[in-house]
């Protein structure tokens, strides 16, 4: 390697366009940031927990669409009250409102709880919801009756797998935690994640050798995937997988029926790119049809209308300013600048609105 940089004499370079040049023009012009809003744009990731509508009225502002999902998580509102939360504003703004719902695993191997769970999405896909969410609490939480976790492919949820591939939508499935919840602190690659496991340590998967491995959580959703080819599955946050995009674009060559969304990953995204800016880029440009964007951004019950408006649309243009132009920031959490991919604007198109609308038939 050292010989074959060397035969190139440093003089030619300039005359040459450079790698990177060579792979921007690749896919036609980006965008800028004056483009922000008027392209038209869909969180695919965010939790609207409160009966206020800032996120909404932050979303209409900004020329977004959001997917609101609802969540069996025990710190956030009821199930019911989510699913009030969601019906209530899609129909006061029905064009940038959507929502998925979910089910509780209350019940679960008893009889008739697959029957009850599926009459209950029936209902909710008639009231409008896009999607239906399945959660970590499948493989790391619920258990069975004789105390066994219960995996995601266990064979009583392949009903309800079943009856939402009937019903049309996709299955969200968010299965794992990042890879860093794995590693040792000073491991991990972000410090939003060393921050939040040294506070948590009852989730932190390093301290727990007990609990599923990253890489069996992966096998299990893996094998559920492949049970139900024809059932559209989104793989929320990267699928888990974003550590490498390399055993991301891997996850997606092996299953055509899934995407993923972008959601509470982006700065995993960046780490990589401050690596190797063109392979990332590359990843984009080839998986521009499977990937959603998405923030995770959650309207918590009571939160201050202006600030988290305030915090809503700083994310958003964060993220515009990586994904869409060529623009550097600095990213705190990696304690680095981060150059942007400067994505082409078909590119940015789809990821940010097209496969969307694809996906949840906007
Ligand atoms: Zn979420």
């Amino acid at each position: 390697m050292v010989v074959l940089a060397g035969c190139k004499p440093e003089k030619t370079l300039p005359e040459e366009p450079s790698a990177t040049a060579m792979t921007e023009g690749h896919g036609g012009p980006s965008y800028a940031m004056a483009d922000f809003s008027t392209v038209r744009k869909f969180d695919a990731h965010v939790h609207a927990n409160d009966r206020g509508t800032a996120l909404l009225e932050q979303a209409r502002a900004d020329n977004f669409g959001l997917l609101s999902i609802n969540v069996d998580y025990p710190d956030f509102p009821s199930l019911q009250d989510q699913r009030a939360i969601a019906v209530a504003q899609a129909r006061q703004d029905p064009g940038h409102f959507h929502w998925a719902t979910t089910f509780s695993m209350k019940g679960y191997g008893s009889e008739g709880w697959a029957g009850q769970v599926n009459a209950a999405l029936d209902r909710d896909v008639a009231e409008g919801a896009r999607a239906v969410k399945v959660w970590k609490n499948i493989g790391m939480v619920e258990r069975d009756t004789q105390g066994r976790a219960i995996m995601l492919d266990d064979p009583g949820l392949s009903p309800v797998a079943e009856h939402v591939r009937a019903l049309d939508v996709p299955l969200i499935a968010h299965q794992g935690e990042p890879y860093n919840c794995w590693l040792p602190l000073d491991k991990m690659t972000t410090n939003n994640d060393r921050e939040y496991f040294a506070k948590h340590p009852q989730y932190h998967m390093f301290l727990h050798p007990e609990q599923p491995s990253h890489a069996e959580l992966m096998a299990v959703r893996d094998r559920f995937v492949a049970a139900h080819p024809q059932l559209r599955v989104v793989g929320a946050h990267m699928a888990s997988l974003e550590y490498d995009v390399d055993v991301l674009a891997a996850f997606l060559d092996r299953f055509p029926q899934a995407t993923v969304d972008l959601a509470a990953r982006m700065s995993q995204v960046q780490f990589q790119s401050n690596a190797d800016r063109a392979k990332v880029r590359d990843f984009f440009i080839r998986y521009q049809d499977r990937l959603l964007y998405g923030t995770d951004l959650t309207q918590s019950p009571g939160a201050d209308a202006a600030q988290f408006k305030a915090e809503t649309h700083a994310v958003w243009q964060s993220d515009w300013r990586y994904l869409a132009t060529g623009e550097s920031q600095r990213i705190e959490v990696l304690e680095a600048d981060v150059a942007g991919l400067s994505l082409p604007r078909a590119v940015i198109d789809k990821v940010y609105y097209g496969n969307a609308a694809r996906e949840f038939k906007l």
